[in-house]
């Protein structure tokens, strides 16, 4: 098969862990007898100090243009100070737009080998943490209005939330089909004792499972959800939840799954292009070092085969390479325990470890 894969290097870590990802894609091209075609993207900081904006229209019609996106990670304290239209993170916000991708898909997933990893008691981590966070993407409050002005000799910040009825319905059918493929059970995380939108969040589900009537509905108070997360993950499978709440609780459920440099996500609409990446920023302090692990990406790789190109063997054969680098013993800085037969390996060393456990 043919396919072109739009290459987001972006800044700090970015471009190092991309690169690996690139390595083992080639490979799973050769042994299955694929051809990746990669085109280069400037997005973020990089494309700030080379065309005076975080997404140049002419880049994101490279993007649109793919069959499927892949990306490092974008942003640093250089383009920390930039005026709030022109930083790095705005130019992922227009992808995403752009893209129409308005699903965000996080698996929260805890590899036996790194189960030393995890903060949480060793009870905790055995009753199996295997669940995704479905969050809603392109709406909410980080795409509503903002505005700061002066009232009676002091600033005024607003930020508008709003959520019509069609946008909800179709992140929430995307919801309940992932729940159909996995055990069936979907949560739904609101703040329905507070807030407008998340009453009608919680009415449009209710009326979404009367179609999935094989899958379990539960509602959930994203405070509540909060707290089960390190209490108890073992009793979710699949949660959806809007914008700004999936941002906050994925980000804690990478936390309780070890290292945030190992997961993925995928980000997808209505059609099978998606943007893929890992779920960490541009990690600017190891920036440069080969010390970054490139696990997110490399596994973000493996769902772009997977979702975007139906091509399910090569997804599991880099997720099965990945295990058995682990199982050897491998492990990147972030991942390393104090004590053990491990060894210690940069981001380079990482990758083709990996690359050489493909078949
Ligand atoms: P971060 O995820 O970049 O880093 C948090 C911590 O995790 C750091 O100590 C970092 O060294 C470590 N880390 C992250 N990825 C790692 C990896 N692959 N291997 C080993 N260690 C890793 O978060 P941050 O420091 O809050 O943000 C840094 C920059 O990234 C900011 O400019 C932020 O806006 C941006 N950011 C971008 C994205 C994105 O591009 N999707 C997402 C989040 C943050």
């Amino acid at each position: 098969m043919e396919k072109n894969i739009a290459l987001i290097r972006g800044d700090g870590i970015g471009p190092e862990i991309v690169e690996q990802a690139v390595l083992i894609l080639n490979r799973v091209a050769e042994i299955y007898g694929h051809s990746f075609r990669y085109t280069d993207v400037d997005m973020g900081g990089n494309a700030i100090d080379k065309w005076g904006e975080p997404l140049p229209q002419a880049q994101l019609q490279k993007c649109l243009d793919s069959d499927s996106v892949l990306l490092g990670a974008v942003g640093g304290p250089k383009w920390n100070d930039v005026p709030g239209p022109m930083r790095p993170e705005k130019g992922l916000l227009k992808l995403r737009a752009a893209m129409e991708v308005y699903s965000n898909n996080r698996p929260a997933k805890i590899w036996p080998q790194l189960a030393g990893a995890s903060p949480l008691k060793p009870e905790i981590v055995e009753k199996g943490i295997d669940f995704m966070i479905v969050r809603e993407l392109t709406g909410g409050i980080y795409f509503g209005s903002h505005e700061t002005k002066q009232e009676n000799g002091q600033a005024v910040a607003t930020d508008i939330l709003t959520y019509s009825e069609a946008e909800i319905r179709r992140i929430g059918r995307i919801g309940f089909e992932t729940a159909r493929k996995r055990r069936k059970k979907l949560c739904s995380v609101e703040k329905s004792n507070v807030l407008d939108s998340s009453r009608l969040w919680k009415k449009i589900m209710h009326e979404l499972s009367e179609e999935y009537p094989d899958v379990t509905l539960t509602d959930m108070l994203v405070d509540n959800c909060a707290m089960q997360i390190v209490k108890d993950p073992s009793q979710f499978d699949v949660i959806v939840t809007e914008n700004m709440f999936g941002d906050i609780l994925s980000d804690e459920a990478s936390m309780i799954t070890g290292s945030i440099g190992t997961i993925p996500s995928s980000s997808l609409g209505s059609t099978t292009r998606g943007l893929y990446e890992p779920i960490h920023g541009s990690a600017p302090d190891i920036a440069g070092q080969d010390i970054a692990n490139p696990i997110g990406t490399i596994l973000a790789a493996a769902m772009l085969l997977r979702y975007s190109f139906d091509m399910a063997k090569e997804a599991d054969a880099i997720e099965k390479a990945v295990s058995d680098t682990l199982d050897a013993g491998f492990r990147t800085a972030d991942i390393l325990p104090p004590h053990g037969a491990f060894q210690k390996v940069g981001c380079k060393q990482m990758g083709a470890e990996i690359c050489a456990r493909i078949q």
